[in-house]
């Protein structure tokens, strides 16, 4: 069966997929990232590919889309800037080239994630659409009349950059104060539970054991217990959250907001329910209640399959062009 692959290139590891042409994943593959530096994370996206073609077979493969972080020069495939891998000028596209001899084709993970949510999970059908991937950092896309918006260069859909707190925010990767991902993160939910430390002298949440996974999870997980001080935390990140989305709303009216990423997939009742609340109390412009927040439908397989549609697609010019039936159009059998 004719399939493309995917890969989505995280801070920490590496996942390629075999994914048919109806978005579903045949085969996978994934490798913990032991360095972000260029030529580690090459051999490691060698080696996924390896292992999902010596599992389903190469004469099928029509083609190879990488989802990777950072902004990417769209003709050269050389990632400019990548704050998270501190990566500035790397040529992904050429070296990946060198050991990969399918078509290759390159797009922003976060826009790679969208571009698989909308054709194959919440934002199916839904013309105006917009993705917010909430992790480690905050990245995100959006979809208006069908298309997926790139920006003059590629830069459409940074959200995680757009400065919500100026003055008393926490300090971000990319140099600037009070980014919506240095404030609504999963790492955030860390700095809030840091910052309301002090008003909860006896509380323990911080406190860590040598087996504890130190992270967003433990708050959220105290949280939904009822503990105080994460509570406080969680409320304190939620106001970010809501700040930034509904920024979001008044930049491109969606019909869908869809939430992402591993913070996104908390339970509704503490994430998305409370957060439509008060992202309705900061939208003035556009009717109330007009973008429903939902979860994300794809998991942490979005970046897969939206990569694995993009070679489908032969690449980001096609992404220009309105894409409501694509997800069920033959491949396109373009050169790289
Ligand atoms: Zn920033």
């Amino acid at each position: 069966m004719e399939f493309a692959i995917g890969i989505d290139l995280g801070g920490s590891h590496t996942a390629a997929g075999a994914v048919t042409p109806d978005g579903a994943i045949i085969q996978q593959a994934e490798r913990d990232l032991v360095s972000l530096e260029p030529a580690a994370v090459v051999d490691e996206i060698e080696q996924v590919v390896q292992q999902v073609l010596a599992a389903t077979g190469e004469k099928d493969c029509t083609g190879i889309g990488v989802g990777s972080p950072g902004n990417i020069d769209e003709k050269t495939g050389t990632v400019n800037f990548s704050p998270n891998f501190q990566w500035v000028d790397v040529p992904l596209k050429a070296m990946l080239e060198k050991r990969i001899k399918h078509p290759l084709h390159i797009l922003n993970d976060a826009r790679c994630a969208t571009l698989g949510e909308y054709l194959y999970g919440s934002g199916k059908g839904v013309a105006e659409f917009a993705l917010i991937t909430i992790g480690t950092g905050i990245g995100g896309g959006f979809i208006s009349g069908n298309r997926l918006i790139l920006g003059e260069a590629m830069g459409a859909g940074e959200v995680g950059h757009h400065v919500i707190r100026p003055d008393t925010g926490f300090f971000c990767t990319c140099g600037k104060r009070g980014c919506f991902e240095a404030q609504a993160s999963g790492t955030a939910l860390l700095r809030h539970a840091l910052a309301t430390a002090p008003s909860f002298p006896r509380s323990t949440l911080l406190t860590r054991k040598p087996q504890d996974k130190w992270g967003s999870k433990m708050i959220r997980k105290a949280a939904a217990k009822g503990d105080d001080h994460a509570l406080a935390a969680w409320r304190n990140w939620l106001d970010d959250l809501a700040l930034g989305v509904s920024n979001i709303i008044s930049f491109t009216n969606p019909a869908v907001i869809a939430l992402g990423g591993g913070v996104g997939q908390a339970d509704p009742a503490m994430l998305s329910g409370p957060l439509t609340l008060k992202v309705d109390a900061l939208t003035t412009m556009i009717p109330k209640g007009i973008t429903r927040i939902v979860t994300a439908e794809l998991g942490n397989d979005a970046g897969v399959i939206g990569a694995a549609a993009l070679a489908r697609l032969g690449g980001t010019r096609q992404l220009t062009k309105p894409l409501n039936g694509v997800a069920t159009a033959p491949a396109v059998k373009a050169k790289s």
